[in-house]
């Protein structure tokens, strides 16, 4: 892990700051003990999840029933509707084993469409993909119809390969009149509205694309994950470990991927060491009571958290953090970003210079040095909490499958881009699993979290790939 920088600033720090920085670290830091018992309960909810009853964990069924061979070929659109892009891709699968040639355009989601009215939405995602397949194939009245994979990040039911009713919507999207539906059937209309020349033929999760994607270079790869806008995981259970499916006298043997959504984990508070500003950004969000990991873990809040930190010390009596400077700016919810956090942990200078810049620039403040330090233990904090909380739940899948040396595909922002995000959930892999200290800190572990292939892009042409190859063995 990296070092800390506690105490450089702080021995001249005033006593007000010197307390609440000691007491966050208090409320933020998950130790070892902790990292078990939540492990310990995830792997039961994992469980739970694949019963006829039912837990709090979706545990979805994907219908993607087997690992690629390497030896998948031909050519597939994918589309990608994330928590932040919608991406249009053209996946050529070649015939040399596990390779592919990939073209792609992406379109930032506008904000507003994400609480907008469906009928947009659909529209804009017709639009893309219109514009994308007039730009790479000319006429779209002249071309065949192309197979595409659909990756819809986001709960789904699905009793086929090719629908999917949204259970919730999740990563701050509220629009009406989409869950509880199919949404293939829209999307369909859409299309067929403008003359769209292609045919859905698997709806996917980004978690069940990273899985495949991952799989198809490195039969390793046991679990597929994103640490993104969202989080959550996928990876193959055994039908017979089911009792959800039972009713369909599948063979016990047969692989299932489960879309895990793990970011549901912990709904009902039992274990997970909620903070107030967790509790604050449940209750503020568009779906309260839901999703209460991925508000600890994924991107779209870890910049939240850090604000309501601030403006929480601003205003509290005998705390004076930025006292006498105009904070406005900091009281605009999710006006700062988890590269806002990445930016103050990647600060090289023993000054915070780069950290002050970005205060004065963004938010119209001027931190002093304690002040300074304390930001930048308030990011460690919460991006260390998020990593370590991340590692409960590939440890959970890992001790539930009995996996003791595997890979692990990741992929999203979080994951990418922050700082010492992997290094963090490295080591807190090694705490829950009681791994032995390296001897060379190049050594591998036994379970390892790496980068993974394109998963709503390659994975998806995959699983596209896979389906028709199984519609034509007439193995539905
Ligand atoms: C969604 C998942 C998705 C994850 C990562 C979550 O909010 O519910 O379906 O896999 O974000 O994108
Ligand atoms: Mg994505």
């Amino acid at each position: 892990p990296p070092p800390s920088r506690k105490g450089t600033g702080l021995a001249e720090a005033p006593k007000d700051l010197v307390n609440e920085i000691k007491r966050l670290e208090e409320l933020f830091t998950v130790g070892t003990a902790k990292l078990k018992e939540i492990t310990d309960h995830f792997v039961h909810e994992l469980a739970r999840g694949l019963s006829v009853e039912g837990g709090s964990i979706p545990m979805n069924p994907t219908w993607v029933m087997s690992r690629p061979s390497g030896y998948e070929t031909g050519s597939f659109l994918a589309l990608d509707m994330g928590g932040t892009n919608l991406r249009v891709c053209q996946v050529t699968l070649t015939e040399q084993k596990s390779e592919f040639d990939i073209i792609q355009s992406k379109y930032r989601i506008p904000e507003e469409l994400k609480t907008g009215d469906a009928e947009e939405l659909w529209e804009y995602i017709a639009d893309c993909l219109l514009q994308f397949i007039e730009t790479h194939h000319g006429d779209v009245s002249k071309i065949e119809k192309l197979p595409l994979g659909f990756t819809f990040s986001y709960p789904a039911t699905q009793n086929y390969i090719d629908e999917g009713v949204l259970q919730r919507w999740t990563k701050g999207f509220d629009i009406a009149g989409v869950e509880g539906r199919n949404v293939v059937p829209m999307f369909e209309a859409a299309l067929a509205a403008r003359g769209v020349p292609c045919k859905l033929a698997a709806l996917i999760n980004d978690t069940t694309g990273t899985l495949i994607a991952s799989a198809y270079t490195d039969p390793k790869m046991k679990i597929g994950c994103i640490f993104g806008t969202g989080c959550n995981a996928a990876y193959f259970e055994d039908c017979g470990s089911i009792p959800r499916l039972a009713h369909l006298n599948l063979p016990p043997d047969t692989p299932m991927a489960i879309n895990c959504e793990w970011g549901a984990f912990d709904n009902e508070g039992k274990v997970l060491p909620r903070t107030p500003y967790d509790v604050t950004i449940d209750s503020d969000s568009p779906r309260p009571g839901q999703q209460a990991f991925e508000k600890m873990i994924a991107g779209l809040y870890l910049g939240e958290i850090f604000r309501l930190v601030m403006v929480d010390l601003h205003k509290k009596p005998g705390v004076r953090l930025f006292a006498g400077q105009d904070a406005s700016k900091l009281f605009k919810p999710y006006s700062l970003d988890s590269s806002f956090l990445s930016a103050i942990e990647e600060d090289p200078f023993e000054n915070l210079s780069e950290t002050l810049d970005l205060f004065q620039t963004k938010l119209n403040i001027t931190p002093t040095l304690p002040e300074l330090e304390l930001i930048r233990r308030t990011a460690e904090l919460i991006g260390t909490r998020a990593a370590r909380l991340s590692a409960c739940g590939v440890a959970a899948i890992s001790k539930k499958k009995g996996y003791t040396s595997c890979h692990v595909g990741a992929d999203g922002s979080v994951f990418n881009k922050y700082p010492h995000f992997k290094a963090r959930g490295a080591q807190a892999l090694r705490e829950i699993l009681d791994w032995p200290d390296k001897k060379n800190p190049k050594d591998e572990d036994p379970i390892e979290i790496l980068a993974a292939e394109d998963g709503s892009g390659v994975g998806a042409a995959l699983i596209a790939a896979l389906t028709l190859e199984r519609v034509r063995a007439g193995n539905m």
